[in-house]
């Protein structure tokens, strides 16, 4: 008899103790490798731990749904993808759209306006010039006549009408410096309504925390720019959003010259300034446009930027492989 009591006992105060737990996931999506963990806590003192895990599951089927829910209506490789559409038919009329992808244009606005066009999501009429798998890269001459049509005011958004129109009849756009922050910031949104207090979402190199990993920061490592699978730095954060941005993520190297994924919209050549940027601040898409940004722009530019923006902080490594690293973050 004593022993049941004490089994019951120990079932009842243990329970939630036993049943709390990290949960993760790690899945391709969006051209890259997503990752999910969050700390589920029994605090609704769920009776067995099968009920424990069916709300893990949901949980982070919920989330790896999102992240391909924005892929479907965002990726310019989908024929059917809203932004497809989009670069189809602006130039010729106004076209409707949604309102969750107009209010991710107007953003993508602001930030080509605070950087002075740095930031430019036209830069796609040369950027879908690239294919670094395949070593491919437009000539000087292709470059000169697609130029005109980066230009992030030729885009023109009625707030009215939810639609989006071309100016110019070569203006293509794409969100791959904005749109994987954004989905780390709806997948931290998801599990923040669910409850959850510890979290981290990443998709490549945007990542995304709730709170802390429990009692201490999560340790957010950058890449080291030329050695794989190494960390250049290890930074300490709570309840905030990083993304980097390198020039070793997708490129290719012809005749000693490094063509890779970020652009500088003047120029339609690759941005050769820095090799890393990371961008910390609360908001993952603005870290993330932040980090392209910052990394078109080049150390001096750059770091004048950031220091401009007090939400935000920067860590940039230059060519020589040197870190620099805003005021906010001066020991
Ligand atoms: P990653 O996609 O590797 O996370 P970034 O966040 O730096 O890296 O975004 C780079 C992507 O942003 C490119 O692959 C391209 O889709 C887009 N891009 C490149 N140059 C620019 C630019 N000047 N302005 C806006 N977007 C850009
Ligand atoms: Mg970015």
């Amino acid at each position: 008899m004593q022993r049941i009591i004490f089994f019951l006992f120990s079932y009842f105060f243990f329970s939630s103790v036993v049943f709390s737990q990290w949960y993760q996931d790690t899945f391709k999506v969006m051209g890259t490798l997503s990752h999910v963990e969050f700390w589920l806590d029994d605090y609704q003192h769920r009776l067995t731990q099968v009920d424990n895990q069916q709300q893990a599951r949901t949980l982070l089927l919920a989330v790896k749904e999102e992240m391909f829910r924005i892929d479907q209506q965002m990726s310019p490789y989908k024929q059917q993808s809203e932004l497809s559409r989009i670069n189809r038919l602006a130039s010729s009329q106004a076209v409707k759209i949604s309102q969750e992808l107009f209010d991710l244009l107007t953003v993508a606005q602001d930030i080509s306006r605070l950087s002075e066009g740095a930031f430019d999501i036209t830069y796609a009429s040369v950027g879908y010039q690239y294919n670094y798998r395949e070593r491919k890269k437009p000539s000087q001459s292709d470059i000169t006549k697609a130029l005109p049509a980066i230009n992030y005011q030729s885009i023109i958004l009625d707030r009215k009408q939810k639609t989006i129109r071309f100016k110019h009849a070569d203006v293509r756009i794409d969100l791959g410096g904005i749109a994987k922050g954004y989905a780390v910031k709806r997948c931290l949104e998801i599990l923040k309504k669910a409850g959850i207090e510890h979290a981290l979402v990443s998709a490549g190199g945007d990542t995304g925390l709730l709170g802390d990993r429990r009692g201490r920061p999560w340790l957010v490592g950058i890449k080291h720019p030329r050695a794989d699978h190494k960390t250049a730095v290890h930074i300490p954060l709570v309840d905030e959003a990083i993304s980097t941005s390198g020039d070793y993520e997708r490129y290719f190297i012809e005749d000693g010259v490094r063509y890779h994924h970020i652009i500088n919209p003047k120029t339609g050549d690759s941005a050769r300034a820095v090799v890393s940027v990371s961008v910390i601040g609360k908001d993952p898409t603005y870290v993330d446009a932040l980090s392209t940004t910052v990394f078109v722009k080049g150390l001096k530019e750059g770091l004048a930027l950031i220091e401009k923006l007090p939400e935000f902080e920067t860590i940039i490594i230059d060519k020589n492989q040197r870190l620099h690293f805003s005021s906010g973050l001066q020991p």
